[in-house]
C-alpha cells in the first residue's frame, strides 16, 4: 500500500530528542537530554489519598463526560492564584487544556494559515516549534542574551515579517534558562499593545524559581493582547496531563470549539484530583520542596561545569527551571559531537533542535533535573573531556 498524506506533513522533521533517545537504548549513558521532571520526587502519597477521596467521594461524577471548558472548582482555583500574580482572570477566562502542549496546538489551530509568521526567541521550545509547524507556520528567531528575547530587534522583525503570533517563555527560558528582564517584558507589552499583536507567553516554569524576585507576567503587562499558558508538569506531575489557557473570553469561546473538535475536554478525573491536591494546601509545600532540591542540583551542575569544561565555551547561570544553556565556539556543532558523547556515556539535547531556523547548532541544552548528584559529577566530567578532545582536534586540523 501506497499511503499519501496530507502536505502539511511533508514538511515535518522526526523529533531530534527522539532520536537521542533511541542512541540512549544502546547502554549506560548518563542523559542530561530530556527535561523531566524528578520522579522521585513526586508527591505520591499526597495524591494517593485525594486520588482516593475523589473516587469515594465523587467517582460517579469524576469519570462522566464533563464540559470543554474544564472543571469549574479547578477553574476558579487558578483565576485566584493568578489574580496574586496581578492578572485579572474570572472563570471564564480560562480553559483547562490537556497539558500545555495542547494549548500550543489549538493556538495553533485558531490562528495560524499556512505561511504565516511567528516571531519567537532564538533558540526556543522544541514543542512550540513542532506543533505551529503542523499549521505550517514560519519562524523568525530573535536572538537571546542574559536578559530573555532582545525585544530591540523586534520592531524591525515586525516590519519585515509582519507575524500572526509573538511566541515567548519569560521565565528560565526552555532551552536557554534565560528570564526576560523587568525592562523588556514593558518593552515587549508596549509594542504588542500598540501594533495588536498576540503574544504567547508559555510559563511552564515560572513556579521554579531559586533566587531573585519573580517578575510581574507579560498577561499583566498586555491583558487583551496576551495568551497565557500554565502547566502542573513541572510542579505537580505531567502524567496527570494538566494544563491551562488563560485568555480573553473572545479567545477562549475559539479554543474551545477548536478542543471539542479534539478531544471534547481534558481528563475530568485528573482535574478533580488536581483540584483536591491544591485545595489541601499541597501544592506551595510542594514547589518548596522542589525549588530547594533543584536549585541543589543547578549549583551542582555549574560547580561541575566551571572545574571540568574548557575555558572557551560558556554558559548559563539561570536563576530558576530545568536547564542549562552551553554555548560553543563559533564553527563547533553539537550534533556532530554528539555520538562522540555517548560513545564516552553521557547525552545532551544539540542546540539544532530548538533552533526555528534549523541552522544554529554551536550549543546544547543541559538538564539537571533528573540525574543523581553523583552522575552530575560523572556526567559533566565525561562532557567536558569530550569537549576539550574535539577542540584540541578542530584545533589541530586547523593549523595542520
Ligand atoms: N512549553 C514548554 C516551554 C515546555 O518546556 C513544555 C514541556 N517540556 C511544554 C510547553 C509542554 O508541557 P505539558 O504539555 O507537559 O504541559
Amino acid at each position: 500500500m501506497q499511503w499519501s498524506f496530507a502536505k502539511r506533513i511533508a514538511s515535518l522533521n522526526i523529533s531530534i530528542i527522539r532520536e537521542i533517545l533511541k542512541l540512549l537504548e544502546k547502554g549506560e549513558v548518563i542523559s542530561f537530554a530530556g527535561g523531566i521532571p524528578a520522579a522521585e520526587l513526586f508527591p505520591l502519597a499526597q495524591l494517593r489519598a485525594v486520588t482516593d477521596k475523589v473516587m469515594r467521594e465523587e467517582g460517579k461524577e469524576a469519570l462522566q463526560y464533563s464540559i470543554t471548558e474544564g472543571y469549574p472548582p479547578l477553574r476558579r482555583f487558578l483565576a485566584e492564584r493568578l489574580r496574586r500574580k496581578g492578572i485579572k482572570a474570572g472563570i471564564d477566562n480560562i480553559l483547562i487544556t490537556n497539558g500545555s502542549q495542547q494549548a500550543l496546538d489549538l493556538i495553533g489551530k485558531i490562528f495560524l494559515d499556512p505561511g504565516d509568521w511567528i516571531i519567537t526567541e532564538q533558540p526556543t521550545y522544541l514543542g512550540a516549534l513542532q506543533a505551529f509547524g503542523f499549521y505550517q507556520a514560519e519562524f523568525c528567531g530573535l536572538a537571546i542574551d542574559d536578559e530573555g528575547m532582545r525585544v530591540e530587534l523586534l520592531a524591525r522583525a515586525i516590519e519585515r515579517v509582519n507575524p500572526r503570533l509573538i511566541y515567548v517563555l519569560p521565565n528560565f527560558q526552555n532551552p536557554a534558562g534565560v528570564t526576560l528582564s523587568l525592562r523588556r517584558r514593558s518593552q515587549l507589552a508596549q509594542l504588542a499593545l500598540a501594533r495588536g499583536i498576540p503574544l504567547v507567553e508559555d510559563d511552564p516554569y515560572g513556579e521554579l524559581r531559586y533566587r531573585g524576585e519573580h517578575l510581574p507576567p507579560l498577561k499583566a503587562l498586555a491583558d487583551e493582547n496576551t495568551i497565557l499558558l500554565g502547566t502542573i508538569s513541572k510542579i505537580i506531575t505531567p502524567g496527570h496531563r494538566l494544563g491551562w489557557v488563560v485568555a480573553p473570553e473572545a479567545v477562549i469561546k475559539k479554543l474551545v470549539m477548536a478542543k471539542q473538535a479534539a478531544d471534547l475536554h481534558t481528563n475530568s478525573f485528573s482535574q478533580r484530583v488536581i483540584y483536591r491536591y491544591c485545595e489541601q494546601g499541597y501544592l506551595d509545600e510542594y514547589i518548596a520542596t522542589l525549588c530547594s532540591h533543584y536549585s541543589r542540583k543547578m549549583q551542582a551542575m555549574l560547580e561541575a561545569m566551571q572545574s571540568y569544561f574548557p575555558p572557551e565555551v560558556e554558559w548559563t547561570r539561570p536563576e530558576g527551571g530545568l536547564f542549562l544553556w552551553v554555548s560553543l565556539p563559533a564553527g563547533l556543532s553539537s550534533s556532530e559531537i554528539l555520538p562522540a558523547a555517548i560513545d564516552r556515556g553521557v547525552a545532551f539535547v544539540p542546540g539544532v533542535a530548538f533552533s526555528p531556523d534549523r541552522r544554529s547548532d554551536n550549543s546544547m541544552r543541559l538538564s539537571f533535573s533528573s540525574a543523581s548528584f553523583a552522575q552530575i559529577d560523572t556526567g559533566i566530567k565525561k562532557l567536558g573531556q569530550v569537549l576539550k578532545d574535539w577542540l584540541a582536534k578542530t584545533h589541530s586540523a586547523n593549523t595542520t
